[in-house]
């Protein structure tokens, strides 16, 4: 699996996704990274990527020519490319929606391109003109698409065979996966500063050990999240 970003900032890749799992994945082959400096397709000498908004208002838009033949510069190589675009007008990425993108990844092509915007934005155009779908990292505002490009990454990335320690089990008892929230997680020393551990993790006893999760899972869920719930029925 390949993700080619479409930055004006290559300096920041892989930043976060060099590091842990996802960074040994990327040395190890198991996914491929190309950066591409945006910059490097401008159509003047200066270098200029961006221009003033038409309708006037303030910041600057990411001019359609440089995009667009970055774009192409891939899409010459690697057709039917799938390409997104990270704005706080997209489609609000989770996990689910994470596991059918990777789903949809075992048919070839298996590369996308990821654009980073910066300043407002960029010209309406481009995402007209090669169907561009939008995808938002939540309801805030970023003052750039890279860090957004680097969770979509690392969220993707770990879904993959041969990234994650213990593999599919670890997985599938992460929060969302599990339809709700982690239970509580507890590791040595079996007292720390006066707090034990609960008994039932102890006990050895696999069932009781399961009940108590599921049982903790749904309160914690309940409390902080009722929309997961009401989301799943
Ligand atoms: N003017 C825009 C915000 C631009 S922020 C608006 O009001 O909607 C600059 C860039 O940061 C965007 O082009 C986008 O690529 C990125 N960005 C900002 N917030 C984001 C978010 N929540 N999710 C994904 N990308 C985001």
């Amino acid at each position: 699996m390949k993700f080619n970003v479409l930055t004006l900032f290559p300096d920041m890749f892989p930043g976060t996704l060099g590091g842990g799992i996802v960074g040994r994945a990327l040395s190890a082959g198991i996914w491929d990274l190309n950066v591409v400096n945006i910059r490097d397709f401008a159509t003047d000498a200066r270098g200029t990527v961006d221009d003033e908004q038409f309708g006037g208002g303030a910041g600057m838009v990411m001019m359609a020519e440089p995009i667009a033949k970055a774009i192409d510069s891939i899409k010459e190589q690697e057709p039917g490319t799938r390409i997104i675009y990270f704005s706080p007008r997209g489609r609000v990425w989770t996990q689910a929606m994470a596991r059918e993108f990777m789903t949809n990844h075992d048919h070839e092509p298996r590369t996308t391109i990821l654009l980073c915007g910066r300043y407002e934005g960029i010209d309406q155009r481009v995402i007209d003109e090669y169907n561009i779908e939008e995808i938002s990292i939540g309801d805030y505002i970023l003052s750039g698409g890279e860090i957004a490009a680097q969770v979509f990454i690392d969220s993707c990335v770990r879904l993959m065979d041969n990234v994650a320690h213990g593999g599919d089990d670890t997985l599938a008892n992460e929060s969302f996966e599990i339809g709700g929230l982690e239970w509580p997680l507890y590791t040595r020393p079996s007292t720390w500063r006066g707090q034990s551990v609960p008994e039932v993790l102890l006990s050895g006893h696999h069932g009781n050990i399961e009940v108590w999760r599921k049982q903790q899972s749904d309160a914690i869920t309940k409390e902080r999240r009722p929309d997961l719930i009401k989301r799943k029925s």
